[in-house]
């Protein structure tokens, strides 16, 4: 067993060092991920869809981001949820009572993979509404791999970290994308000031996996909380409006879409 489990340790070490550019990203790799999410890793760079893994942009509570690179040197963000610190009790809220994820049993690791699943669908359907987003390039079990959002390789901040921006112009983009996202069927469910990105003009709707389909029973308590974390932020900032008047400005703007 243990000459086994050494068999293993080596091939993991000999993967890490092939996936990942430096030391202290590797340390930090196996802290968090077991061999079954290295193997992923490892099939997607074989695919093609980068060559390395090059640093954390970001440690969450439920994933991490990497930044990667492919062979021609274009960036891709890297997002892998973890299994075992995972979230879990909060992730069956979002799963169950989505429709497309019924089936999906209560096992911590098949969760997340649909999570990973369900980042992915709702970033696509995102898109094909007209709502900036990252582009969705594929996923494998719990790694989701997607546009890098930065500009000259530096990942771009979020609109909670950026001190200057057109105010209205961005409660206009951000009403929109909420009125298109309505439209397509889709509550984001945690929309607020750290869940987009500003690169130069744009505004990038970023973490998609909780959001569900208008027909999960809580679809409208989210809708409603998103609006409440707009309200909260435009109005921190100097453009007040309430809860309602948020709501109320995406719903006219779902009329005129
Ligand atoms: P979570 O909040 O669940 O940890 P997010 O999807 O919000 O995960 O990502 C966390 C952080 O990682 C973001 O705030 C951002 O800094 C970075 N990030 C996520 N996606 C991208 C991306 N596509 N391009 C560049 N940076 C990203
Ligand atoms: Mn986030």
């Amino acid at each position: 067993m243990d000459k086994k489990n050494n068999a293993i340790k080596r091939e993991y070490a000999g993967q890490l060092k092939e996936i990942i550019k430096f030391e202290a990203e590797r340390k930090t790799f196996a802290k968090v991920f077991n061999f079954e999410t290295l193997m992923a890793v490892h099939s997607l760079a074989k695919k093609g869809y980068f060559d390395k893994l090059e640093f954390v942009v970001s440690t969450g509570k439920e994933a991490e981001v990497f930044r990667a690179v492919d062979s021609a040197g274009n960036f891709r963000a890297v997002k892998i949820y973890k299994i075992n610190t995972s979230n879990f009790t909060h992730m069956i809220d979002y799963i169950q009572g989505d429709e497309r994820f019924r089936k999906v049993s209560r096992d911590k690791r098949e969760m997340v993979f649909a999570w990973t699943k369900k980042e992915f669908n709702n970033l696509e359907k995102a898109r094909k509404s007209g709502v900036r987003v990252p582009l969705p390039i594929t996923f494998q079990k719990n790694v989701l791999v997607m546009e890098f959002i930065g500009e000259k390789g530096e990942a771009s901040a979020t609109l909670k970290e950026t001190k200057s921006f057109d105010l209205e112009k961005a409660y206009g983009i951000l009403t929109t994308a909420m009125a298109k996202l309505y439209k397509a069927n889709l509550v984001h469910s945690d929309l607020s000031e750290y869940n987009v990105l500003v690169k130069g003009k744009e505004f990038v709707i970023i973490d998609m996996g909780q959001g569900v389909l208008l027909t999960h029973p809580k679809a409208k308590e989210f809708f409603e909380r998103d609006c409440k974390n707009l309200s909260n932020f435009f109005s921190k900032k100097g453009l007040k409006k309430s809860p309602e008047e948020v709501y109320n400005d995406i719903k006219a703007l779902t009329k005129t879409l």
